[in-house]
């Protein structure tokens, strides 16, 4: 697809009931290409004013016929045919993410593109399959009377999912497809920076067939719109995905009033590689585990902790993937990392490199962001022989920042790296099963991948320990997460 053609038909506006509108104010707020921070659309900001006529909208839509009763095997065919549009306009999908969020094409067209129209099949599966269960209750009182108990999983009701910028399409779909095969509605909130894709699922979903009203769309800013998303009283459930900063704030107002809660947040994840491992298969996975979408990853692999006879090796062995890589425009074929998302990121994650090398890092790749058009920085590699305190080795990046420590035993390694305030994802890399098995059980993240690192799937479930997070995304576990239970007692 054209940029041109592409440009000339996207779509710029939110959307509620069914409909697209503006922000009643009028407003509206610039999105970029980061690949060359030209302006590539304004979209409406919405303010509370908006977001209650959203809330609105899914409320009406929630307590419709047409949605409630709606026969579950219904919905679920709804969710396959919102998976096969999103096919049909991979390429349209995918050219949007790129253009707005730089990740290369062909990535967004395999992970954005593919992994949403994954997900929502996954979870179309679950539609018919809510289940409850049946008790015979323990206590017989009065004398004579027995009492039968049954449980039903009935959806939690208007939702309200935060997203953030790092997989725009994605992000969204994980939040929407259990949510909508649960029997909720929502409303999504897209960061800032990458509002595009988002609208158009909402639209593509109103065109499978989903009724208005089910699915809305508010853009603006996290602290007017999303903010006044998760305070309203006609809220049941929020969903959030995005950094542990903005997590505590949404966690405690949800806490204030009583509000359902799910909590992705951010991580400082940990790649341990043993001395049995293979330094050439050390160094790929390694590479890989931080510089997948640019190190704007929550489960980027950030710190890395190797044998200390294998240290230089094996840091050299990423230091020359960093430094190979090739930097430009998602659209261009023979680019392997593309712009960080915005200016503000970019300058965040320069100074955070900045401030590495002052406390003691060595910088031995990269190092640097690019002066001219774009929001570029180069794949960084920190060595930290010495294990100073530097501020990457705790504080989450978000962006192609690693830093490596050596160990001299396992238990040392295993203590640093659960040494954190995350506890999202690890990985570790060895052939020797009795070490990979102790590890898995002592490290502490929801995640621990062995000899591999970022591998998500919608059955598996996935989330936080510790700030990381609150609640498990994908699996059988999201049910819970979108369901109340409701008990019902027969006396007979
Ligand atoms: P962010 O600043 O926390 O923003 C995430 C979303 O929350 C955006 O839509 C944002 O809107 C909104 N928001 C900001 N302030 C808000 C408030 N006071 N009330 C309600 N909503 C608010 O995070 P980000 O910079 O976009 O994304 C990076 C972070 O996300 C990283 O920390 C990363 O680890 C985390 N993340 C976690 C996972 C996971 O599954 N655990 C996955 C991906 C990313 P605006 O865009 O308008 O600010
Ligand atoms: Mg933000």
């Amino acid at each position: 697809m054209q940029v041109k053609e592409l440009l000339a038909n996207i779509r710029t506006k939110m959307f509620v009931g069914g409909r697209f509108v503006d922000a009643h104010s009028g407003k509206t707020f610039a999105v970029f290409n980061p690949a060359t921070g030209a302006e590539i659309a304004q979209v409406p900001e919405g303010d509370a004013e908006d977001v209650a006529g959203a809330i609105a909208s899914a409320r009406t839509a929630f307590e419709s016929n047409e949605w409630r009763r709606m026969a579950p095997a219904t919905r679920e065919r709804l969710l396959l045919k919102l998976a096969d549009l999103i096919e049909q306009h991979g390429d349209e999908l995918a050219a949007l993410e790129t253009l707005n969020q730089g990740k290369q094409f062909g990535f967004a067209k395999m992970l954005e593109v593919g992994g949403s129209a994954q997900w929502l099949r996954y979870m179309a599966g679950w539609a018919t399959k809510i289940e409850g269960s049946t008790l015979d209750l323990s206590i017989g009182f009065p004398p004579g009377v027995q009492y039968q108990g049954s449980t039903r999983r009935v959806p939690v009701g208007v939702v309200a999912a935060i997203v953030p910028w790092n997989f725009p399409l994605l992000m969204a779909v994980w939040k929407i497809a259990p949510a909508l095969a649960c029997g909720c509605t929502v409303v999504l909130k897209p960061a800032e920076e990458t509002p595009l894709t988002a609208i158009r699922l909402a639209e593509l979903a109103f065109e499978a067939g989903f009724p208005a009203g089910v699915l809305n769309v508010v853009t603006g800013q996290g602290e007017t719109a999303g903010a006044a998303l998760v305070r309203h009283p006609d809220i049941d459930k929020v969903t959030f995905t995005g950094s542990t900063e903005v997590g505590r704030i949404i966690g405690a107002q949800c806490g204030r009033d009583i509000r359902r809660v799910s909590l992705e947040l951010g991580g400082k994840s940990p790649v341990i590689v043993l001395d049995d491992c293979d330094p050439r298969k050390a160094i790929e996975g390694a590479a890989n585990a931080i510089f997948f979408n640019h190190g704007q990853v929550c489960t980027a692999g950030s710190r890395l902790y190797l044998p200390r006879s294998k240290f230089s090796e094996i840091v050299g062995g990423v230091a020359a993937i960093a430094d190979s890589l090739v930097l430009g425009s998602g659209f261009e074929e023979t680019t392997q990392m593309g712009p960080l998302v915005s200016a503000r990121h970019r300058d965040k994650v320069a100074g955070m490199i900045a401030e590495g090398r002052a406390q003691g890092g060595e910088i031995v790749a990269g190092g640097r962001a690019f002066d001219g058009e774009g929001f570029f920085v180069r794949p960084t590699v920190v060595a930290n022989e010495r294990r100073k305190p530097l501020s990457l080795v705790n504080e989450e990046v978000f962006g192609p920042v690693l830093v490596a420590m050596p160990y001299d035993d396992i238990d040392e390694a295993v203590h640093a790296a659960n040494t954190s305030e995350y506890g999202l994802g690890a990985s570790v890399w060895t052939n020797q099963l009795d070490s990979a098995l102790r590890l898995t059980d002592r490290i502490e993240a929801g995640t621990v991948w062995v000899n591999t690192h970022n591998m998500l799937d919608p059955a598996m479930p996935f989330g936080g320990f510790k700030s990381s997070g609150v609640g498990r995304e994908h699996g059988r576990a999201i049910i819970d997460a979108y369901t109340e239970t409701k008990s019902i007692c027969f006396a007979y």
